[in-house]
């Protein structure tokens, strides 16, 4: 163990310099096993992705099955790949007409790549609109539409012809007009805190792209695949994309993401010329069968609705005078707390005490709680108990560790 935590450090490339560094031996359900043999509660599904839970029997059948008949064969789009075309077609079958075709990539950065491109070509204009606290993606195009200055400065120039409207203010949207080919948001923001927008402005954003002939593009990457409460968030919202983002969850922990539009947009991507946005592994036969089967799950057990038991349970009984607010949809919640230091000294209290909170990109004092939609409920209870024993520690430092 000591040589593989040396290894790590010598030849994993580190995005912080201080990792939570957990060691896993195995995980199962909502719970993580550590090396040494400790249980952790997973509360964040490592970030929105395990949301049947980690390893369900469903998921890993369709793994054995698909590995058993065959891995990559061909690059994306070539070969009637049936994994690919029966995800496909279920998937379709939950959305809209208009989001009828789907294109599938290897991660969400990539979706949004796609989807960028997609609408430029599609518009032949070049201005793009994104929302100040926004996270698209680290690839240089996703990270250009990105809202926070502090990461893509490092990067820049990047992709020009950007504009950073305000989220969730109605004013600011009359500056989407003619120039634009399309405005990238997400229907909920993840990172940025997990905002909650006004259903007036979602449905002016709405009404502001069909007017301009912008496409509108909904990266429900984190928001999506039952998360809020509907298979995804714009299906509460009462308006459609013309393009849907997604990633994370889909592929049942296996790596997928995958863009949505309709038959005449997608076609931009066939021809002028041909093969111009290709992708070697996109939709993998594997990962697409994970996806099929955690999409069959989702479906069959309803855990849309289970989101919302989540959300009702952890805002009913998460309840302590340092809480500024429980935020959020379903099982996409942000616990905000008034301290910075406050909220570093809880997750590290609630690791101690067995339950895995972590923070958002763009906020120091927002806990981010995300756990699997199949969390059971007696674990769930308990995690919610030893988050509540976590913040008492918390916001009373052991006077042991206080300086003397
Ligand atoms: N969009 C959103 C809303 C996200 O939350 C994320 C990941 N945190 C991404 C895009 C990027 O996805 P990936 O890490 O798979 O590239």
């Amino acid at each position: 163990m000591t040589d593989l935590r040396s290894q790590f450090t010598e030849h994993i490339a580190w995005t912080s310099d201080n990792p939570i560094g957990l060691s896993v031996r195995r995980a199962e359900g909502a719970v993580i096993e550590l090396a040494g043999g400790r249980e952790i509660v997973d509360m964040i599904s490592g970030i929105a992705v395990s949301s049947l839970g980690h390893g369900h029997p469903a998921v890993l059948r369709a793994i054995h099955e698909q590995v058993d008949k065959h891995l990559h064969v061909m690059v994306y789009g070539e070969f009637v790949i049936e994994p690919q075309v029966r995800l496909a077609t279920l998937l379709t079958s939950h959305l809209p007409s208009s989001l009828g075709v789907v294109y599938l990539t290897n991660s969400g950065t990539e979706a949004n790549e796609g989807a960028l491109k997609v609408a430029r070509k599609y518009t032949g204009r070049t201005r793009m609109v994104a929302f100040q606290d926004s996270y698209h993606g680290d690839t240089m195009g996703a990270l250009s539409v990105t809202g926070r200055s502090v990461y893509r400065q490092p990067f820049e120039p990047l992709i020009a012809d950007v504009t950073f409207l305000p989220y969730d203010d109605i004013s600011a949207l009359s500056s989407i007009d003619a120039s634009v080919a399309c405005v990238i948001a997400e229907p909920i923001q993840g990172e940025g805190g997990v905002r909650v927008p006004s259903n007036a402005w979602v449905h002016e954003l709405r009404r502001a792209c069909t007017r301009a002939g912008a496409l509108l593009i909904f990266d429900e990457i984190q928001t999506g695949f039952g998360r809020t409460g509907s298979l995804f968030a714009f299906q509460q919202l009462g308006v459609a994309p013309d393009v849907l983002t997604m990633a994370k969850s889909m592929g049942g922990g296996m790596p997928l993401g995958g863009f949505a539009a309709s038959r005449e947009i997608m076609a931009v991507l066939r021809r002028d010329p041909a093969l111009n946005h290709v992708t070697t592994f996109g939709g993998h036969p594997v990962s697409c069968a994970a996806a099929a089967a955690s999409l069959r799950v989702l479906i069959d057990e309803d855990l849309a609705s289970r989101a919302k038991w989540i959300e009702q349970t952890i805002k009913q009984r998460l309840r302590h005078a340092r809480i500024v607010e429980i935020r959020g949809r379903g099982a996409m919640l942000g616990m905000l707390l008034d301290d910075d230091e406050l909220t570093a000294r809880f997750v590290a209290e609630s690791l101690s005490a067995g339950v895995l909170l972590g923070w958002t990109l763009h906020s120091n004092r927002l806990v981010r709680i995300a756990p699997p939609l199949t969390i059971p409920e007696p674990i769930l209870h308990s995690a919610v108990d030893r988050m509540i024993d976590a913040l008492n520690a918390a916001a009373t430092p052991n006077a042991a560790q206080q300086p003397t």
